[in-house]
């Protein structure tokens, strides 16, 4: 068998296949190394939110934006399942309200697509909110929905259906020695490596993430189905949300929001919860989350921090009767300070991580960057 190729992407997470994606366009021979038999890192377990409204204005948005658009050209060639629902930001209290009135004031004629609504709006587009002390929201047409684990599985299995893609799972990449790429299993031999390990510092070019502000973070998630049918509509936050994403820290009314939440609860800021409340296809709700870091993620998932989770969400949805189906947890790794870490550890390796919270939103936006370079 020949085993050469133009391009070994290592890690088969949103990252890695945002990579493959864009150099199969460009007609290069690609090989895709994964270490388990299909991909379990934090790419399928998310929300599978394509979020532009949780970027800045500038690199990040427009990053977001372009990666929505893959998203919808892929999900309908790939056949998976993408809604462009949009977000709600709600606001029940005069902070939260006077945070959204001054964030469409700061960002007006920059990329967003967003405005306020009133109480009665949302509650046609999104039946299942609170209406009692609700203020209005911030109403954002620009934000998407995929079934993370659906999309992850699918779009290696079309990479290699339209473009040929060489899939290699079960491969764990132990050394690169260019132009050779080692796995457990196989050599190869490659013009060019794209690592995209996720959370895994340790097994290739650790000594390179210790030169740079890089965690872990562990974050909790659930799914739910409710026993009769709720449509939420958009994507559903509130005013926690509201101090987790960087464009609303520019906004003057988030200190005494972040005060009287800090006053509510220190467990809030202690344990990084903020509640987004997804949908998919099914109607299954998935929920979260939380946020820890650390280089090293402690295994087991104290409880109270769902409970935490939950009454929140309950303040601001009434979803009836429902239960909870799965408990899990997610690892992303993140970037203290910038929205992505590309590094060349040595010629014709790139190393390429640190998308945080926004790896689903983002990938595809910056692996058009990174190989538009080649
Ligand atoms: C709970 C949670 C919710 C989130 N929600 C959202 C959201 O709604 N929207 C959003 O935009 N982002 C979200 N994110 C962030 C997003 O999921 C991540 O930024 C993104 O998945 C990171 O992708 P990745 O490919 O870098 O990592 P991963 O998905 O972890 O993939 C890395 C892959 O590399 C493989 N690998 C590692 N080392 C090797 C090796 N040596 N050889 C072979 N294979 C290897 C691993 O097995 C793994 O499959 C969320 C993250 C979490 C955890």
């Amino acid at each position: 068998m020949d085993r050469s190729a133009d391009i070994a992407i290592v890690g088969a997470g949103i990252v890695g296949l945002a990579h493959a994606y864009m150099a199969l366009r460009k007609g290069y021979k690609v090989v895709l190394f994964e270490r388990e038999q299909f991909a379990i890192g934090a790419s399928v377990r998310n929300f599978g939110l394509v979020w532009p409204i949780g970027q800045e204005p500038g690199v990040g948005l427009d990053r977001a934006l372009r990666a929505r658009q893959h998203w919808e050209e892929i999900s309908k060639e790939a056949g998976f399942w993408m809604k462009p629902n949009g977000s709600l930001h709600l606001a029940y209290h005069e902070d939260e309200w006077n945070v959204l009135n001054e964030f469409i004031d700061l960002y007006k004629g920059t990329a967003y697509k967003c405005s306020l609504i009133t109480a009665d709006e949302i509650i046609k587009r999104s039946p299942a909110v609170r209406k009692l002390n609700l203020k209005g929201g911030l109403w954002s047409e620009t934000e998407g929905t995929v079934y993370a684990r659906e999309a992850i599985r699918r779009i290696p299995l079309w990479l290699q259906e339209k473009y040929g893609l060489i899939i290699k799972f079960g491969h764990v990449v132990t050394e690169i020695d260019m132009p050779l790429i080692k796995t457990a299993r196989e050599s190869w031999r490659v013009d060019k490596v794209y690592i995209c390990s996720g959370a895994d510092f340790e097994t290739l070019y650790p000594e390179v993430y210790d030169q740079h502000p890089v965690s872990k973070c562990k974050l909790h998630m659930m799914k739910a189905v409710t026993e009769k049918p709720v449509h939420i509509g958009p994507t559903l936050c509130a005013g926690l949300t509201l101090r987790h994403y960087a464009a609303f820290g520019k906004c003057p009314s988030l200190k005494l929001l972040d005060e009287r939440y800090d006053k509510q609860s220190e467990d809030f800021k202690k344990h990084g919860v903020h509640v987004l409340l997804a949908q998919n296809e099914a109607g299954e709700l998935i929920i979260g989350d939380s946020h820890h870091y650390s280089r090293t993620v402690e295994p087991f998932d104290p409880e109270f921090i769902n409970e935490i989770i939950l009454n929140y969400l309950h303040e601001f949805v009434d979803l009836g009767n429902y239960k909870i189906t799965e408990r899990w947890h997610g690892i992303y790794s993140k970037l203290q300070g910038n929205i992505s870490l590309v590094l060349e550890p040595q010629p014709h390796v790139t190393i390429v991580n640190g998308l945080g919270g926004a790896g689903m939103s983002l990938s595809f936006g910056l692996a058009e960057e990174v190989m538009g370079k080649l």
